[in-house]
């Protein structure tokens, strides 16, 4: 039974007993309606309802402002937003350089369209900072759509590590573009186990709060750590993970970047620059207008994303800190354990750089590591420890340590690491 399981697996991952119980009810018939949650029409006052104060715990929990960043939720998953960076965030650039030329040369288009195109041809860029599988995805996805020759390779992390991921290039070899449209870079690799351990200190902003457009990836360690939000132009992240289930992605966006700061240039002028123009379902200055109900949102997903925020504002009073510091115990419980038996298990990434959400190692016995990991998942699962399996491109074992595994599931894994380790 679901008591007996602790699922490790990496997205969707577990959640919350009581939130999915609440949930089944709320399915038949919410609030006492007569009618389920998934039911009920996007557009009523109870789905408004739910949207907001989802926005206001997410704000609240995680202590940035919403007077100063716009939660929007959207349905592409992660790989939805990475192109919707990609076209929002050119799109503000284009934005912001169209108004300076406005103010050099008044009001001839023609003169503007030409600097405005000599301008894209020589100074847009955007910025990636490869670090794993999902930020190579992401930096694949902007040359598709843009064009390579726009898209600035900041650092390979595979370069410094034998072709392999599992390290994050010293900030001192970085080659960051001048004036990027923006700077990205992923959080957390879930697949190769890759985590930054604090905001990069060469994006940090100045005194005055100028610094680089910052974009990242939080689709597996949102809510899990303190996050300086404020140094962020663009945060992301699917739900499956830490907040809810599949089928709702979260885009938290600085509001300098919509109406009536930036709008976003029209799709005749994109054309005429030879810019891609963005699908409307991507545009967040339209999905933010709206409320997040530019077309019809999964409210049952918003509703369960709720509940978990509910919960964990419930479960700790200092918030984001008091998860972080479960994370953290947890984090070191299992990699404790594996570091007791170099013999046995050697931890893919490099020390320094290890995610305390998806723990990825190997586990070899007598020479053999395809054997020996195929009786480690078959033990794991005997004792009802689940989803260890590393992902398909990488292999080996991953253990994905989200909010939702208690202390309790973390303690048996790495009293089972150690068993198995000592076992013949
Ligand atoms: N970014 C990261 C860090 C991820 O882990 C994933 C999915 N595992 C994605 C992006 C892609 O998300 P989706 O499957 O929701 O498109």
């Amino acid at each position: 039974s679901r008591a007996d399981i602790t699922y490790f697996g990496a997205g969707p991952a577990a959640l919350p007993t009581d939130v999915l119980e609440a949930a089944s009810k709320a399915l038949l018939d919410y609030n006492g309606t007569g009618l389920g949650i998934a039911e009920h029409s996007h557009r009523s006052e109870l789905a408004t309802n739910i949207i907001n104060e989802a926005k206001a715990d997410l704000a609240n929990y995680l202590e940035f402002s919403p007077e100063n960043y716009e939660v929007i939720f959207m349905q592409a998953g992660g790989t939805g937003e990475f192109a919707a960076s990609v076209y929002n965030l050119v799109g503000a650039w284009v934005s912001r350089q169209h108004a300076a030329l406005e103010k050099e040369l008044g009001d001839d288009e023609e003169a503007i369209l030409a600097a405005l195109r000599k301008k894209v041809e020589t100074e847009l860029k955007v910025d990636y900072i490869v670090t794993g599988g999902w930020s190579l995805k992401a930096y694949q996805e902007a040359q598709r759509l843009l064009g390579p020759e726009y898209v600035n390779l900041v650092a390979d992390a595979r370069t410094i590590n034998d072709g392999k991921f599992g390290k994050i290039p010293d900030e001192s070899t970085w080659k960051l573009s001048k004036d990027a449209a923006y700077v990205y870079f992923c959080d957390n690799e879930t697949v190769d186990g890759v985590e930054f351990p604090a905001f990069p200190s060469v994006l940090t902003p100045d005194a005055n709060g100028n610094g680089p457009i910052v974009v990242a990836d939080m689709s597996s360690n949102i809510l899990s750590r303190r996050i300086p939000v404020n140094n962020y132009s663009l945060i992301f992240f699917g739900a499956q993970k830490n907040l809810g289930s599949t089928g709702v992605t979260v885009a938290i966006l600085k509001k300098s970047f919509l109406p009536p700061h930036t709008v976003q240039p029209s799709a005749p002028l994109l054309r005429k620059l030879g810019l891609p123009i963005p699908p409307i379902i991507l545009q967040y200055e339209i999905i933010a207008k709206n409320n997040s109900l530019y077309n019809t949102l999964s409210i049952f997903d918003v509703y369960i994303a709720g509940q978990v925020l509910k919960k964990l504002l419930n479960t700790y009073p200092d918030k984001v800190d008091g998860q972080q510091a479960v994370a953290e115990k947890k984090a070191s419980l299992i990699y404790g354990a594996l570091e007791a038996h170099p013999d046995v298990y050697r931890i893919v990434p490099d020390k320094t750089v290890r995610s305390k959400m998806n723990i990825c190692f190997r586990v070899t016995k007598n020479g053999d590591t395809d054997e020996t990991e195929k009786s480690f998942l078959k033990a794991a699962a005997v004792l009802g420890l689940t989803g260890l399996k590393g992902h398909r491109s990488v292999g080996g074992i991953r253990a994905s340590n989200y909010n939702s595994i208690p202390l309790e599931g973390a303690e048996k894994l790495a009293k089972f690491v150690h068993d198995f380790a000592k076992a013949s």
